[in-house]
């Protein structure tokens, strides 16, 4: 079988100047990946390999990097409301720990599978080590709706998950955190749990995860950070292109806890959001929509959809909505060649992880529209779990000024790293941000050398 990426959907440039960076396709072939290149996680392993080809990565890294280290499924029975057992789904899968404990969310989601989950793994590596938190990367999640569930089922199905997963994390081992459809009332369920199965618990067991309510050992600034990073990388970057969040008219794909906080954030700074869209439809207003209103409406339920102080409109009126950022604040592959061909802003602000896909991302580089990516543009919510993360170890607690600083202090760390890869190497903000990020790996592997 060929494992051969066809030039449709392959990365075929990885640089202003149209040059391609070649994959080295023996790895792939070795770690046996799919040779579909709509495939997330050939997409994800693909643009790895160009960065590590244009950096000079060592080959072993490249081959230790291109399959996680473990990947765990669970199937799990659950009582409903209804006296039925229904058998659940879960996933934990730990990319890789030479920086430090696998790290990373748990997404319930109904479309959640083995591909999805590994390729976000593989992201929280790049993540961590690109923002400078000694941690490894990992991800996981349950195929559910959180929609169907009462808060009773959904009670059951996160604390028997978590016994099913008890033994494979852990404090100092793996630390999951919130995701898509997850949220700090199901972190505490998962802490709880797994500090009544005392034998793994440790020493404050509700260090086992992060995201956490304030009143259960969870950090101020926490719930806001992933949008507060984007800003702040947004506040980072923006100049370069001559522009100032007071001149920025923009629009968010996805209104939930990322995309909610970005522009609830972004909207103090001076910008206006004028667009916005979720699983319920797109609505906009050229005067401004208010973002903290939208976001009560939305927590009240339903979504972006019968807000009244805007006008609802088509997908393809969203899309072409002009703005000066465009975030995209939702789920894995939804700019495609389609969807970046219709944009019509300047920057595009990934707060989801893996908005872009590689075909998505050629369009959008052939109109000169600037992408700052996930891996440094969503790093806050990781990086205030490792604030959490540090507290409940020491058994102290910090004040919002304090989380919100080193916040920031990491993140224009991360910006200025992938600024000088980008220039050093000349090449896209992307391959710039992975080159960054392997760096700080290679230079872990070679010191700790590969056991035995
Ligand atoms: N799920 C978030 C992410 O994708 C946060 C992970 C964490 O805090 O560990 O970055």
């Amino acid at each position: 079988m060929s494992t051969t990426l066809s030039p449709k959907h392959g990365h075929p440039s990885t640089s202003p100047t149209g040059a391609a960076a070649a994959v080295d396709q023996s790895i792939l072939k070795e770690v046996q990946l799919p040779a579909d290149a709509d495939n997330l996680y050939t997409q994800t392993v693909t643009t790895m390999l160009q960065a590590a080809e244009i950096m000079g990565l060592p080959e072993h890294i490249r081959l230790i990097l291109a399959q996680p280290k473990n990947e765990i499924i669970v199937h799990f029975p659950v009582r409903m409301d209804n006296g039925k057992y229904r058998l659940f789904k879960g996933y934990r899968v730990q990319h890789n720990n030479a920086l430090g404990p696998y790290k990373g969310g748990l997404r319930f989601h109904p479309s959640v599978h083995l591909d999805d989950v590994k390729s976000l793994a593989f992201l929280m590596t790049m993540k961590c080590s690109l923002v400078g938190v000694p941690y490894g990367g990992g991800k996981g999640g349950i195929k559910v709706n959180p929609r169907d569930h009462s808060a009773a089922e959904m009670e059951r199905i996160v604390r028997r998950f978590t016994s099913a997963i008890a033994h494979n994390i852990g404090p100092d081992y793996d630390i999951p955190a919130p995701d898509v459809g997850s949220n700090s009332q199901h972190m505490a369920w998962i802490a709880d749990t797994y500090s009544f199965l005392s034998e793994v618990g440790g020493d404050n067991p509700a260090a086992v995860i992060t995201g956490k309510p304030i009143e259960y050992g969870g950090s101020l600034g926490r719930e806001k950070a992933t949008g507060q990073g984007v800003v702040n990388t947004l506040v980072e970057m923006l100049p370069a292109l001559s522009l100032r969040p007071e001149q920025c008219a923009f629009s968010v794909l996805g209104f939930g806890n990322v995309g909610s906080w970005s522009a609830k954030i972004f909207q103090e700074k001076g910008a206006r959001l004028v667009a916005a869209a979720d699983h319920t439809g797109f609505i906009r207003n050229d005067k401004g929509i208010d973002a903290a209103d939208l976001a009560e409406h939305v927590g009240r339920g339903g979504g972006v959809a019968n807000y009244s102080k805007a006008t609802a409109i088509t997908k393809d009126e969203f899309y072409k909505t002009k703005v000066e950022v465009f975030i995209p604040a939702a789920l894995e592959q939804m700019i495609q060649e389609q969807e970046a061909g219709m944009l019509q802003c300047r920057v595009v602000a990934e707060g989801a992880n893996a908005p872009t896909t590689p075909g998505g991302e050629r369009v959008l580089a052939s109109r000169g529209i600037e992408v700052l990516p996930a891996i440094l543009c969503n790093a806050g919510g990781v990086t205030v779990s490792y604030f959490e993360w540090v507290q409940n170890k020491s058994f102290r607690s910090w004040d919002l000024e304090r989380v919100d600083e080193e916040l920031n202090r990491h993140m224009v760390r991360a910006a200025h790293r992938v600024r000088d890869a980008r220039s050093h190497y000349k090449c896209d903000l992307r391959t710039a941000a992975y080159i960054a990020a392997l760096e700080r790996i290679a230079k872990a592997y070679a010191a700790r050398g590969i056991f035995p």
